[in-house]
C-alpha cells in the first residue's frame, strides 16, 4: 500500500476510535482508562498539528507507525501470541446487583481467556456467580466493571440492541429445559434463528437440515417436540444452537433434565460438535459431566477458585 493511502486510512481509524471513545464517555457510567484516553488525545493532537512543525515525510512516518501500533493492538485483541483465535477474554469482571440499599457483589474480578475450539465447563456451588457470569458471556447482561472482549470486540459498552445482534449472530444457546416451540415442527424450530437473517427459505431449510444431520435427527424433522423423546428434544436444541454457525455454544446444564443414559448420549453429541471445531462453554453441577470437557473453571464467591485442564483436555493436546 502507498504511504499516503496508509496515512488516510490511519487518520480515519484514529478518528473512529476517538469518536467511539467520546460516545462511551458520554454514557458516563463506564470508567475509561486514563491511559487509553491520553493516547487518543495525543494521536488527535499529532494529526492536527504535527505537519505544521515537521516535514511531510516525517509526519507520514509517525502516522504510519501509529497505525501499525493500532493494528497490532487490534490483532492482540483477536489472537493469542500462539496465533490461536481468541473467542472470549474477560478482564477483571465485576457484577454488583443493587437491591434497595443492599449491594450484592456477585462477581469480584473474574479474568480468563477462552480460545477457539476449547470445551470449557464452569462449576461452583450455588450462589458462586455461575449464572451471572453466563448471562454476561451470553450477552444477556453487562458487567458493572471490567472488560468483556468477544471475538475481538469489546462488548462491555454495547447497548441492548447491539448485544442482541451479537447474541443472535454469534452465540448458540442450549438450555436444561430445551426451550423448543411446542406447536411447530422440529425443522421449523431449527430454522427459527435464521428467520431474521434475510436468507431465502430454501437456503434456511438446507442449513437447518444440515444442523439436524449433525445431531442425527433427520428422520424426525416433521415431528413436533411432544412427539419425540427428551434426549431427541435436546438434540434438536443443539441443532438450533448450531444452525447459524455461531462462534460460541453456551450450554446451561444441558443434561440436567435427562436420565443418565440419555444424558451420556447428549454429552457424546456435544463432544462431536466440539471435535468438528466448535467452541463450547457449559455450566454443570456434575463432576462426571465436567470431566468430558477439556477444562474446568471453578467459581467461588464471585472469584475463580481454580482453572484446570482435565485429563480429557490433556489427551487432546
Ligand atoms: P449461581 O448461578 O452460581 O448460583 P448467581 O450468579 O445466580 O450464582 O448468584 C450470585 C450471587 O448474586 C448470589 O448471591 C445471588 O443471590 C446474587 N444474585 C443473582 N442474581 C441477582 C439479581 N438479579 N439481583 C440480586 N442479586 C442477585
Amino acid at each position: 500500500m502507498e504511504n499516503t493511502d496508509l496515512v488516510r486510512q490511519a487518520k480515519t481509524e484514529i478518528r473512529k476510535m476517538i469518536i467511539a471513545r467520546i460516545r462511551e464517555m458520554s454514557k458516563e457510567k463506564k470508567k475509561i482508562r486514563q491511559s487509553d484516553f491520553m493516547s487518543e488525545q495525543i494521536a488527535e493532537h499529532m494529526l492536527e498539528h504535527f505537519h505544521e512543525v515537521i516535514d511531510r515525510k516525517q509526519y507520514e512516518e509517525i502516522v504510519v507507525n501509529l497505525f501499525t501500533e493500532l493494528q497490532e493492538r487490534q490483532r492482540e485483541r483477536k489472537e493469542s501470541p500462539n496465533g490461536k483465535k481468541k473467542i472470549i477474554e474477560t478482564q477483571n469482571l465485576h457484577k454488583i446487583y443493587e437491591m434497595g440499599t443492599e449491594k450484592v457483589h456477585a462477581l469480584r474480578g473474574v479474568s480468563f481467556l477462552i480460545e477457539k475450539n476449547e470445551y470449557v465447563s464452569i462449576m461452583g456451588p450455588s450462589g458462586s456467580g455461575k449464572s451471572t457470569l453466563m448471562n454476561i458471556i451470553g450477552c444477556l447482561d453487562t458487567a458493572t466493571d471490567g472488560d468483556y472482549i468477544f471475538t475481538g470486540e469489546n462488548v462491555s459498552y454495547m447497548n441492548d440492541n447491539q448485544l442482541a445482534e451479537i447474541r443472535n449472530r454469534e452465540i448458540g444457546f442450549v438450555f436444561q429445559t430445551f426451550n423448543l416451540l411446542s406447536r411447530t415442527t422440529v425443522l421449523h424450530n431449527v430454522e427459527l434463528p435464521l428467520i431474521y437473517s434475510g436468507l431465502p427459505a430454501a437456503q434456511r431449510k438446507e442449513m437447518a437440515m444440515g444442523a439436524l444431520g449433525k445431531v442425527g435427527m433427520l428422520d424426525r424433522v416433521k415431528h413436533k417436540p411432544n412427539e419425540i423423546s427428551g434426549g431427541e428434544r435436546q438434540r434438536v436444541a443443539i441443532a438450533r444452537a448450531l444452525v447459524n454457525n455461531p462462534s460460541l455454544i453456551l450450554a446451561d446444564e444441558p443434561t440436567g433434565n435427562l436420565d443418565s443414559k440419555t444424558g451420556d448420549d447428549i454429552l457424546d453429541a456435544i463432544g462431536e460438535i466440539h471435535s468438528s471445531g466448535n467452541t463450547i462453554i457449559m455450566v454443570t453441577h456434575e463432576e462426571y459431566v465436567a470431566a468430558k470437557s477439556g477444562r474446568i473453571i471453578r467459581l467461588h464467591d464471585g472469584l475463580i477458585a481454580s482453572d484446570e485442564i482435565t485429563d480429557n483436555g490433556k489427551n487432546k493436546k
